[in-house]
């Protein structure tokens, strides 16, 4: 599961945010997940689990910010947003579809005293 090595980057970010903002306890930090990143989100709040039962970010908790990533109809031309790996267009059922985007995975935010 490679959303383990995706928790382990963003804990050190929070961490480093944390420490150049003058946070000294994390209360919360926000991950912004595109919808056609490819990430588990269930695997990442695992992921995350285990670094608070291993001491890490122990009051912290994070925030999942699911993008939709925009999307075209090939067929009718019809923009539209989607969560969907394989988009099927609203307006004429095709399946032609191509998405922009999507693909976002970042620490948004991370908020604390
Ligand atoms: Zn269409």
């Amino acid at each position: 599961m490679h959303e383990f090595s995706l928790m382990e980057n963003i804990v050190s970010h929070v961490k480093s945010a944390a420490a150049e903002n003058g946070i000294a306890k994390v209360a919360r930090f926000t991950v912004v997940v595109g919808a056609v990143s490819g990430v588990n989100i269930e695997a990442l709040r695992f992921a995350f689990d285990m670094h608070q039962k291993a001491g890490d970010l122990l009051e912290a908790l994070m925030v999942i910010e699911q993008k939709p990533a925009p999307a075209v109809c090939r067929e009718c031309g019809a923009p539209f947003e989607t969560r969907d790996y394989w988009p099927v267009c609203p307006k004429c059922g095709s399946l032609n579809v191509r998405v922009d985007g999507g693909n976002e995975f970042y620490l948004s935010e991370v908020e604390g005293e």
